[in-house]
């Protein structure tokens, strides 16, 4: 590879005109110069772990953190670049780990995020050499651990929870290698390289607040200023559903859920509303359009990247259902971009039919200046979205499947 650059450079430096593109060979090959390139990523659901894989060029440097709410595992990979051919973005089908996400986090960072509910006996991030690797087990480790010995094989789902099974030989010879290798080579060097084979345990000892400040830095979503809209409110309670939900009390707890995950990675969440109020100052009564102006006012005034208006849909006919995202078509060009990666992320998250991504007049995503959409999450005229909807479980996972449309949008 880098043998490559310098021939390039050398090539360029006798060609006639040529100088711009010999700089910046010349500062990109002194860049990575030294640097590992993490050149693939793969998963793999196994029946008692999950495993994830990142190839690098050469040996890397790591740094476990873990983090709650929501739980995920965050790896750093020092000293490293992600190559552009690289995938960045993986689920993986396990009950062990649901999602990985890698960036480059600063120059010299590569950063890989794992959604994960195991605790800290339960996973293990560790180095291989020949050809240099970062594999991350989740459930199934084979750790210390008292869990494996209080809980025997009364677990009738395997699927759900991890499970007891010793470790193949082949795994401990993995996780001794690196370990002896890189206590000798390099922990003089740098006091945070990873002893391989660790458990996560002594990264656990980070106290709380340095973990959120962690958390904050993380890629796409970090310095994000975000408006969310949650719809109706006040007076006004929108769509009620045949058990008596109401629209706004919906779309309020959304919006919360959603706020919390996005300012958990770094976003500024402003809000169009708190609580069940209107938005604009003259209260009930506003009309219509000066309600939906003030909510447009609020992401205008304040310059937001992107604006999220949170809706419940609804409709005569109680069997129609799913979700949709609006857009509008002459608004800002990257709209509908959003509104797509929303709407699958949403989708996938709460098991709800796609009724598209769609082109709309509707007030809120004219006329806002920024990338802006409507989400119509579910519908409350549906008994079994309602039923959904009025649930913590269907909140979170709607949140989580917007936050995660957001992250796609702007990674
Ligand atoms: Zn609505």
């Amino acid at each position: 590879m880098k043998r490559i650059f310098y021939l390039l450079l050398l090539i360029s430096l006798f060609l006639p005109g040529n100088t711009a593109l010999a700089a910046a060979d010349s500062d990109f090959a002194k860049r990575a110069d030294g640097m590992a390139e993490i050149t693939e990523l793969r998963v793999s659901a196994q029946r008692d772990k999950a495993r994830i894989v990142l190839e690098a060029s050469r040996e890397v440097a790591i740094k476990t953190m873990a983090l709650s709410s929501p739980s995920r595992v965050v790896v750093d990979i020092k000293n490293a670049w992600v190559s552009p051919q690289a995938k960045k973005d993986m689920d993986i089908d396990s009950p062990f780990a649901g999602h990985v996400r890698v960036a480059q986090f600063d120059p010299n960072t590569v950063r890989v995020v794992v959604q994960t509910t195991m605790g800290k006996n339960n996973y293990s991030v560790f180095t291989l050499t020949s050809p240099h690797r970062v594999v991350m087990d989740f459930g199934d480790v084979g750790g210390s651990t008292e869990q494996a010995q209080i809980k025997p094989k009364e677990q009738t789902d395997k699927k759900a929870k991890p499970t007891t099974v010793k470790p193949p030989a082949d795994k401990k010879q993995e996780k001794k290698k690196p370990k002896a290798h890189d206590k000798k080579d390099k922990q003089e060097k740098d006091p945070i390289l990873q002893e391989a084979g660790r458990n996560g345990k002594e990264d656990n000892k980070e106290d709380e607040s340095e973990l959120d400040k962690q958390i904050r830095d993380l890629t796409s979503l970090k310095g994000r200023r975000i408006v969310i809209d949650p719809g109706h409110g006040g007076s006004d309670s929108g769509a009620i559903g045949s058990s008596g939900v109401t629209e706004k009390s919906v779309t309020l707890r959304v919006s919360r859920e959603l706020q919390r995950l996005l300012e958990a990675e770094g976003a500024t969440v402003i809000m169009t509303r708190n609580m069940d109020t209107e938005v604009s100052k003259k209260g009930a009564k506003a009309t219509d359009i000066e309600e939906l102006q003030a909510r447009c006012d609020v992401a205008n005034q304040n310059k937001a990247d992107i604006f999220l208006s949170i809706h419940m849909d609804s409709f005569t006919n109680n069997a129609a259902k799913g979700t949709t995202v609006y857009y509008y078509s002459s608004g800002d060009k990257k709209s509908r971009l959003l509104g797509e990666k929303i709407r699958e992320n949403l989708v996938e998250a709460l098991g709800t039919t796609s009724r598209g991504t769609q082109s709309s007049n509707f007030y809120v995503v004219k006329h806002t200046d920024m990338p802006a959409v409507l989400i119509e999450v579910a519908f409350i005229s549906n008994k079994a979205e309602e039923k959904l909807m009025a649930s913590m479980k269907g909140v979170k996972q709607a949140a989580q499947g917007i936050a995660d449309g957001i992250a796609d949008y702007f990674g």
